[in-house]
């Protein structure tokens, strides 16, 4: 089978390997389509993942495909079953993993970080990761299970209230699954701020009530202009630079909550507005990946209750993998998959 290796900064190799095989708990998975993540993009410029990740390793944490092979102890899942994985993988011996954090475990491992993961043609996954798909859901929305399941978190984290006015800044994948949820949520208006056309126009498919873009002026007027106020019940910000971090705490209306909920770079800092988080009752909070969420993302997309496909603009093969990197971190992208055998 045919595998991308990643060895270290900038050096994915294409290589054939033999077929993984399963031990007693496992299932072999044929990869249908695996989510560039930022987090691959992040780890394939050197920087750590979820997890520490120790080269030669296959990334590719988001995916979907068939099963081909079960171990013996496998009751849940029979070969030709249609399944995407959770790739984070919890300790359950640390204080957080018994005290309900699970996703803040001491030694957290993660499928496709710092173990072999879906950017290739068959990937070993321990069945407690698996979770089945509908037939009629495709493996590219399948694949995105898990950024849903992450943004799930996410929103639990910026507790929306039914009937709030929410911002979501950054109209990548996550932004766009964010206003999606936000809308799921209950909240009276969405607006998305994006400088990018193409993923302005794809907001307002996708559910966005309104989409302004920060580049073409002062963002609080913009917001006055479409929703009557210049300032929003609930900011979520998903693009990861400082300029985005201070439009949120532009927007921050009194008692606003604003989720930092993009992956900023190592060591990033941001001045706080301390005047504004007394006065104002701001309340800040941080979200990473996604504790006892993923079956209720795989429900939400068996449901059909999120409009996935439209965020998919790209799909890669495997040998292109590198390519598939660079147009993720591309502003003519939104979500780009490789799919082993396109
Ligand atoms: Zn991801
Ligand atoms: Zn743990």
């Amino acid at each position: 089978m045919k595998r991308s290796v990643f060895y270290g900064v900038n050096d994915i190799r294409i290589e054939n390997a033999a077929r993984p095989s399963v031990k007693k708990n496992e299932i072999l998975v044929e990869v249908k389509a695996c989510g560039v993540c930022g987090t691959d993009v992040h780890i394939y410029h050197g920087e750590r993942g979820s997890a520490e990740v120790t080269p030669p390793i296959v990334l590719g944490h988001e995916f979907s495909g068939i099963v081909v092979e079960i171990g013996e102890e496998v009751n849940n899942f029979k070969v030709g079953d249609k399944v995407t994985v959770d790739p984070n993988i919890y300790c359950g011996r640390c204080a957080y993993c018994r005290n309900g954090k699970k996703q803040l475990c001491e030694s957290l491992h993660a499928i496709g970080v710092n173990q072999d993961g879906g950017f290739q043609e068959y990937c070993v996954v321990p069945q407690t990761q698996a979770f089945l798909l509908e037939e009629f859901v495709s493996f590219e929305e399948g694949a995105m299970a898990e950024p849903v399941a992450c943004c799930l978190h996410g929103i639990e984290r910026s507790e929306i209230k039914e009937g709030d006015t929410v911002c979501v800044i950054g109209g990548g994948a996550i932004g766009l699954i964010m206003v999606q949820l936000a809308k799921l949520k209950g909240a009276s208006k969405v607006i998305l701020s994006e400088p990018v056309e193409m993923r302005r126009r794809i907001g307002l498919q996708v559910g966005a009530d309104a989409v302004v873009d920060p580049a073409s002026g002062n963002l609080k007027e913009q917001i006055k202009k479409v929703i009557g106020e210049d300032h929003v019940d609930v900011v979520i910000e998903c693009v990861g630079r400082l300029a985005a971090t201070r439009q949120a705490f532009e927007i921050a209306g009194k008692g606003a909550g604003i989720l930092l909920f993009s992956v900023p770079e190592t060591g990033a800092e941001f001045p706080l507005p301390l005047f504004d988080i007394y006065q104002k009752e701001l309340k800040i909070s941080g979200s990473f990946i996604n504790p006892d969420t993923h079956l209720r993302a795989v429900k939400l997309i068996n449901s059909r209750k999120l409009q996935i496909a439209p965020i998919i603009t790209h799909k890669y093969c495997l040998e292109e993998v590198n390519g598939a990197i660079q147009m993720q971190m591309s502003n003519d992208s939104i979500k780009v998959l490789i799919v082993p055998k396109n």
